[in-house]
């Protein structure tokens, strides 16, 4: 049952972790679900970028590790999430997006979330496309939104189409990092997923197909899983 606003009625929070590869599309269908259920998006990597950019103890301590694109330890990351699960607007749930990526974190995030309900769901994207995406991908320098761009992108003449500012690419979205960031996923991914599997709350989505078919398939999951409490 939804609301006027076409939101979920039921008060009930909504836990969804989302697993897939660098560029399968997590942060756009995170944002989605976050507005549908209006529950906070919570990106590690975003996080982590925004305590680089403002240059502050946290992020003089990741730049190098996410320049090169590896892992922040595990310590540090759960530190960080546990907090962030602390703050009062996660009392409706919450999407994480880049958390856990390795099975301590897995441990960790059960541990924390304690009884709490939690949905996990893998977008599957193959390596190809990914690097098809991440070469085209930019983020906008001032209000931050992920963009696609044409294979000849000129961002001196091609402006952010929703404020203007100028669209970049991401450091971590280099060929050379993007190939280190699809090799590390493939290594750390496959245990985490391992961990979730068997939990009748796990559910894989396509992530090749629109984005709005992804949305609609990752909703109807969510739904079932919420129903089936
Ligand atoms: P993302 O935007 O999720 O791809 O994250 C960007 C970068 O932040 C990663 O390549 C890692 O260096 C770091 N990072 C984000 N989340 C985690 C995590 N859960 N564990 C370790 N490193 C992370």
């Amino acid at each position: 049952m939804t609301t006027g606003s076409g939101r979920p009625a039921s008060i009930a929070p909504v836990n969804v972790v989302l697993i897939g590869p660098p560029g399968s599309g997590k942060g756009t269908q995170a944002v989605r679900l976050a507005e549908r259920y209006a529950i906070p998006h919570i990106s590690t990597g975003e996080i982590l970028r925004s305590a680089v950019r403002a240059g502050t103890e946290l992020g003089r301590q990741v730049a190098d590790i996410m320049a090169k694109g590896s892992l922040v330890s595990d310590e540090l990351m759960t530190d960080l999430v546990r907090a962030r699960l602390k703050e009062p607007d996660v009392a409706r749930g919450f999407v994480l997006d880049g958390y856990p990526r390795t099975v301590r974190q897995a441990q960790a995030l059960d541990a924390m979330l304690a009884s709490a309900p939690m949905i996990v769901i893998l977008i599957e994207v193959p390596d190809a496309e990914i690097v098809r995406r991440m070469g085209t991908r930019r983020v906008c320098d001032s209000c931050r939104l992920t963009q696609s761009v044409a294979d000849a992108f000129h961002p001196e003449s091609e402006p952010c189409p929703y404020c203007g500012g100028t669209l970049v690419r991401r450091p971590d979205d280099e060929p050379e990092t993007v190939r280190r960031r699809l090799a590390a996923y493939a290594e750390y991914a496959t245990p985490v997923i391992d961990h979730y599997r068997k939990r009748p709350t796990f559910g894989v989505v396509d992530g090749v197909q629109h984005a709005d078919n992804v949305a609609a398939a990752m909703i109807a999951q969510i739904d079932r899983a919420r129903a089936a409490r």
